[in-house]
């Protein structure tokens, strides 16, 4: 299919370039070209052109860290601690899901994500066959992993399920799903266990998705029982030696930075998350001045309580600067190459996605700039991370693939999947003592 989009302001994330009434030609999946209008060659016969006139195209965003299916428990458990978040309210809940839950959650969060302009995210959690499948239909892209947990007594069953998955699924759907092994955390995982994962993950050729330094507990009970922070401890097991997304990154120090840094490792900096467990602020201004590959996630729907990556970015610079009392800090233009290119980068699929430019594969977002929310347009970085809401993505294509135009989301019954996805939430909660 080749699509040819014309009129719009283009972000293509490559330095602060803008294009004003640009072009973009996609063709077999890719980016073909990027530039003013008139930039596609003249013997280009689009199958389709889009008059984007009022609008502004970005690379599609990348959410680095969520659990697709905790949609359902959004709104189920909130104003709690960390701990007694999940050990009384969430992994009871966890414990009673099935394929059917994960799946019809997968494919809300599919069309929730698709509405709000993400285009790829990263996924831990259970039943990766179904979330697989609700990104193969939704035409999303993943980076998807199963969790696990290496104290619990399935804990070498869920090893061996995720080492399943990888070889089923990893580059399948066209390309549009890679895959990862999910150590859920180093509380959950002892070394001898994480030896064993990072073993089959170099033996598959796959990288590491995992929680790191998330509450100031965890901090404390890895020092009591290792004697070093979780990242100086997960560092002296040699986990980052191979590619490792890394979720949260909260209570670092300088030597913890400098790790991160050296090893190249992905930071999913999740504030609104962080914010509402009270789990602390990530020193991300800190870790950009060194260096480190840091990104943006929402995780779960049940700690945030939505997928919407233009409010986390908003929320990643603003609270920045509050910590560093210094409003200069993570400035509009570096917020927003972050949850693109910055998350291309965390996942390893750089030279794939997170700038508009040739050979690309042609991940676009098309938001409509025209709402009064979005008016005068003076500065389109600005008013992308500070005013914007996800609710203006007008236009989505993945892989090439139209997934949504004009606000209506084309690979998915979303009336169905809604319809669904309240039956799966209900039968889970059902019987619970929720107060
Ligand atoms: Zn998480």
């Amino acid at each position: 299919m080749k699509i040819l989009l014309r009129g719009m302001t283009i972000l293509p994330m490559k330095g602060e370039t803008v294009i004003e009434k640009g072009e973009i030609a996609v063709q077999d999946g890719k980016i073909m070209t990027v530039g003013s209008m008139g930039t596609a060659p003249v013997d280009f016969e689009p199958d389709e052109i889009i008059e984007a006139a009022g609008m502004v195209a970005t690379p599609g965003l990348v959410n680095t860290h969520t659990h697709a299916a905790m949609v359902l428990l959004r709104g189920y458990a909130d104003d709690m601690m960390l701990m007694p978040w999940l050990t009384e309210k969430i992994w009871p809940i966890e414990g009673r899901l099935t394929k059917d839950d994960v799946y019809w959650g997968s494919l809300l969060a599919c069309a929730e994500m698709i509405h709000s302009g993400t285009t790829t995210f990263a996924d831990m959690y259970f039943f990766m066959n179904e979330t697989a499948q609700a990104v193969k239909e939704s035409g999303m892209r993943a980076c998807l992993s199963r969790g696990l947990i290496g104290a619990a007594p399935n804990g070498e069953d869920s090893l061996n399920e995720n080492i399943q998955f990888i070889r089923d699924w990893n580059n399948q759907a066209e390309g549009r799903i890679t895959c990862m092994l999910g150590p859920h955390a180093p509380y959950t995982c002892p070394p001898e266990y994480l030896k064993k994962v990072m073993q089959a993950a170099d033996e598959l050729g796959v990288g590491l998705h995992i929680h790191v330094a998330e509450s100031r507990t965890e901090d404390h009970d890895i020092k009591k029982q290792y004697g070093a922070s979780p990242v100086a401890h997960l560092e002296t097991i040699g986990l980052f030696e191979r590619p490792v997304l890394a979720a949260h990154c909260v209570h670092l120090d300088e030597e913890d930075i400098n790790i991160l840094v050296k090893r190249n490792v992905g930071i999913a900096h999740c504030p609104q998350s962080n914010m509402k467990l009270a789990s602390g602020i990530a020193p991300v201004a800190k870790l950009l001045n060194a260096g480190a590959r840091v990104s943006i996630g929402t995780d779960g729907a049940s700690s945030n309580n939505d997928l919407d990556m233009i409010e986390e970015t908003r929320t990643a610079s603003l609270l920045q600067k509050v910590v560093e009392e210094d409003p200069t800090v993570l400035p509009a233009h570096r917020a927003a190459m972050m949850t693109t290119i910055g998350g291309a980068r965390a996942l390893r699929l750089e030279d794939q996605i997170g700038t508009l430019e040739p050979e690309k594969q042609a991940d676009i977002v098309l938001w409509d700039w025209q709402a009064a929310h979005l008016n005068p347009p003076h500065d389109p970085f600005a008013h992308l991370v500070y005013a914007a809401k996800g609710s203006d993505a007008h236009t989505v294509i993945i892989n090439g693939q139209i997934v949504m135009r004009d606000r209506k989301v084309l690979t998915l019954d979303e009336n169905e999947v809604i319809k669904q996805a309240k039956r799966c939430a209900h039968r889970l909660v059902e019987g619970t003592n929720n107060n």
